[in-house]
């Protein structure tokens, strides 16, 4: 049977290239990285070598680049290193609600330790208006954490803005850019950001293996304690294969970063356009133009999502109903109802997200496949019939 995998914001296949280069370190070079005898050095350089060609990725020196276990920790360690590490007696941090889990239980930590957090609201168009950032700014503000692509939606947040806004008040600014890392331009001067996390297997990389920019200077608490590796700023014998495969997908994003972009949201575009002209009763998710190439996010009212997903299954597309980790729940989604959709549209909405590797013959067999399985699905839908829409009989 044909499959299409549709769900890349979930994670991305690996490159056949980036597998070969993580290859050796796994058979052949499996020296620990702190030994002085050769094999060691073997898996020192190649790190070395994939530090540069990350920190290349995000405009940054790559002394100013950990390796770390993915977007989860990365996340963490920059929350929690920057809070623990602020001196002041009362500690406030401003995030968004539209955050991965990732941050937002972060932040739900903290508050339970007595810090004090403002939840800013995105607009209809899911992005966060810089405004609101700079009006939540308090005298104890030690952090303000807010993402560059949305995973749900992929609306990209204002941040240029926002750090000029962070650096006027002089505040740590930590952006979570593990959905836009490799697929749009990140650079982390032009954003202003003094942390950045991303993580390898949203481009197409390992999983398990991400990174964490730390600006020069920036003050922060190690999360884990133990040897002296990455600079003291984060213990445990290196991830070599990982890291090597995460360098490798670095360089890989740059070089085709452009022209990535414009053909895979050539191929989004189609989808898009094919799903609103074919299928009645549905609307985009976000804002349409500031957004990745690579996403887009569609409410079917009068279908209720989980099973959606599972009819795309079994005819042989994958797809998702908003954030991976959430699937199984049935609490709908905390982006979309953040943005103001009603439980019922966040509860139809269904994500599709592309890839380099999707072409357009899976952009047809999803737009062939996609009207009668919806038909179906609201033809059992009471609302549906009651609004004198359904099939007659
Ligand atoms: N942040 C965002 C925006 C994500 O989409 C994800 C993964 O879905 C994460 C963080 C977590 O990254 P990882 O899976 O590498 O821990």
């Amino acid at each position: 049977m044909r499959r299409v995998y549709l769900d890349n914001n979930a994670t991305t296949p690996i490159d056949p290239e980036v597998f070969e280069a993580m290859r050796p370190y796994l058979v052949e070079h499996y020296g620990n990285a702190s030994s002085i005898h050769w094999f060691g050095q073997q898996a020192r350089t190649a790190i070395e070598a994939a530090r540069e060609k990350v920190a290349r990725l995000i405009n940054a020196r790559s002394s100013e680049v950990i390796f770390t276990s993915g977007g989860t920790e990365s996340d963490n360690a920059a929350i929690f290193g920057i809070v623990e590490a602020a001196r002041s007696e009362s500690k406030h941090v401003i995030t968004s609600s539209i955050e991965h889990h990732a941050v937002l239980h972060c932040a739900k930590a903290l508050e339970k330790r007595g810090v004090n957090v403002s939840y800013l609201r995105a607009g209809s168009d899911g992005i966060v208006d810089p405004a609101d950032v700079e009006r939540a700014i308090r005298p104890d503000t030690v952090l303000i954490s807010v993402m560059h692509a949305n995973n749900e939606l992929g609306t990209v947040q204002p941040l240029e803005e926002i750090g000029r806004i962070a650096r006027e008040h002089d505040i740590y600014f930590h952006t979570d850019a593990v959905q836009s890392t490799g697929k749009i331009p990140v650079d982390v001067e032009k954003l202003g950001v003094d942390l950045l996390s991303l993580s390898a297997h949203k481009f197409h990389g390992p999983k398990g293996v991400g990174a964490l920019y730390i600006r020069k200077g920036t003050i922060l608490r190690p999360l884990l304690y133990g040897g002296h590796h990455e600079r003291d700023r984060r213990p445990g014998t290196e991830n070599v294969a990982g890291i090597v495969g995460l360098g490798q997908a670095a360089e890989m994003a740059r070089l085709h970063l452009e022209e990535t972009a414009r053909r895979v949201g050539n191929l989004r575009d189609r989808l898009e356009n094919g799903i609103l002209g074919r299928i009645p009763s549905t609307v985009v998710n976000g804002d349409r133009e500031r957004r990745l190439p690579t996403t887009t996010n569609i409410s079917f009212d009068y279908i209720e999502g989980e099973g959606f997903v599972i009819a795309l299954d079994l005819r042989g597309v994958a797809c998702s109903t908003g954030a991976a980790c959430s699937s199984g729940s049935v609490e709908p989604s905390h982006v979309l109802t953040a943005i103001g959709r009603t439980a019922d549209q966040a509860r139809s909405s269904i994500r599709f997200s592309l890839s380099r590797f999707n072409t357009n013959e899976d952009i047809d067999f999803t737009l062939d496949m996609l009207p009668p399985v919806v038909e179906r699905l609201r033809s059992l839908s009471p609302h549906y019939k009651m609004q004198g829409l359904g099939a007659r009989g």
